[in-house]
């Protein structure tokens, strides 16, 4: 008898036929013995169209009320999951994380889960019954609703299945498990059997949506294994765990992309110490976040460009706090571009092999694609580059790589 928890993610549980087929799912396992613990997302696209709503009524709605208003979401399906177990003849509840409570700390729609009371959920599960939580969400130390960002189910499983002592955390979902790229978009992507949590958490914040970041975080601080499988098959899916069990057999693991960055350009700052920190600094105060930073050699010795990207939905508030401070900063012109993408690849691999930097930029070169940005780490190599070539890059590096 073991005890589980499972995540379903939205289109797992976007229709009621398929929360219908999540229940006998569960069912299978409690009738195995098992405890279950089950965390859902809202029915796919339910999320987007709240904040739709949103957006309706203001472009400045309170994020307090945004919260209270999305965290909706995953409370129709938690009762819907509930009921159509009960309908298979199962004991099931929902909790709420209000009921629990599941704690958060830091602001609205950007909360993380800091802790969690677990002595319902126990005593239910004790009893013969399957717990349901709704992801996404906790309450804060004031008492409010808040959301832990998108994709943010995951990290919930992750928390729960940490406090209860799991042996594994299941998460269910569209595809069949991590693949080498995004497999909806490259035919050509293939299953990974099993995936350090190193290289899923770079993985994550390069763009592959299947795993929520912070929920590959919490999972590797506390070592606790991930089975990212599909809710559509009994195949078996990707193991995320320790990097000490997995054999590097490949240089490269995935090639991931995203659409969500901006890049801005300073044209002739003055070449002397703390021009950097000046530029940077309005951007830090409003907590904007920097990814790359570019600074060409001045020839002269003078003047120099300095290039830096951020995330696409910070742009214009940067380019609004960097103008203001033109005279202070001396530049001549400004100008950015929210056209591009960032195209990475990732793999513990190319710890040990030689080659790989050049041999990425040698193929993207080839392919004509011209690289705007460019930043490693000792798994990853990222490039910036123009948005339009991204398909080609990612199909390029997939399969000089070896991994078609
Ligand atoms: P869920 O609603 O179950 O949480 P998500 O939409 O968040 O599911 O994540 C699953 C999606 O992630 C897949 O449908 C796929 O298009 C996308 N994806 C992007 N990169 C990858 C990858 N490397 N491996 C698997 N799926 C990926
Ligand atoms: N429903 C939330 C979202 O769409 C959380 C999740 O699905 O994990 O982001
Ligand atoms: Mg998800």
């Amino acid at each position: 008898m073991a005890k589980i928890v499972v995540k379903f993610g939205g289109t797992s549980v976007g229709s009621v036929e398929r929360i219908k087929s999540v229940a006998k799912i569960l069912k299978k396992k409690f009738v195995k013995g098992d405890k279950v613990i089950a965390v859902v997302s809202a029915m796919a696209g339910k999320t987007n169209e709240l904040i739709k709503y949103s957006e309706q009524i203001s472009k400045n709605f309170s994020k307090r009320e945004l919260d209270v208003l999305l965290s909706s979401g995953e409370q129709v399906t938690v009762a819907l999951l509930a009921g159509a177990l009960n309908e298979l003849g199962i004991n099931s509840k929902s909790f709420m994380s209000w009921q629990l409570p599941i704690l958060t700390s830091g602001e609205h729609s950007n909360s993380r889960i800091i802790n969690m009371n677990i002595d319902k959920v126990n005593k239910y599960i004790s009893n013969k019954g399957i717990a349901i939580i709704p992801g996404f969400q906790g309450i804060s130390e004031t008492g409010d609703l808040t959301t832990i960002g998108r994709g943010g189910s995951d990290a919930t499983a992750v928390a729960i299945a940490k406090i209860f002592d799991t042996d594994v955390c299941e998460i269910y979902t569209d595809v069949e498990g991590v693949y080498s790229t995004d497999p909806r978009h490259f035919p050509k992507a293939k299953k990974i059997e099993k995936i350090s949590y190193e290289e899923m958490l770079e993985m994550s914040s390069l763009g592959a949506k299947v795993m929520q970041s912070s929920a590959v975080q919490t999972a590797m601080l506390y070592d606790l294994p991930l089975h990212v499988r599909s809710t559509f098959s009994d195949k078996e899916g990707t193991k995320i765990f320790g990097s000490e069990s997995i054999d590097y057999n490949k240089v490269i693991t995935g090639v991931t992309y995203s659409k969500d960055d901006a890049k801005v350009t300073l044209l002739d700052v003055e070449d002397k110490p703390g021009v950097a920190a000046e530029i940077l600094e309005p951007l830090a105060k409003s907590s904007i976040n920097i990814d790359m930073v570019i600074q060409n050699i001045a020839p002269d010795g003078k003047k120099t460009d300095f290039t830096f990207t951020l995330k696409r939905s910070d742009l214009n508030k940067a380019v609004k706090l960097i103008k203001t401070k033109k005279k202070f900063l001396k530049y001549k012109s400004l100008t950015s571009d929210n056209k591009v993408a960032k195209v990475s690849i990732v793999g513990a691999g190319m710890i040990t092999t030689p080659g790989v930097t050049h041999k990425m930029f040698r193929s993207l070169a080839k392919e004509k694609i011209n690289i705007l940005a460019i930043s490693t780490s000792e798994i990853k190599i990222s490039v910036i580059i123009n948005e339009k070539h991204t398909n080609k890059a990612v199909k390029k590096l997939h399969t000089v790589f070896n991994l078609d």
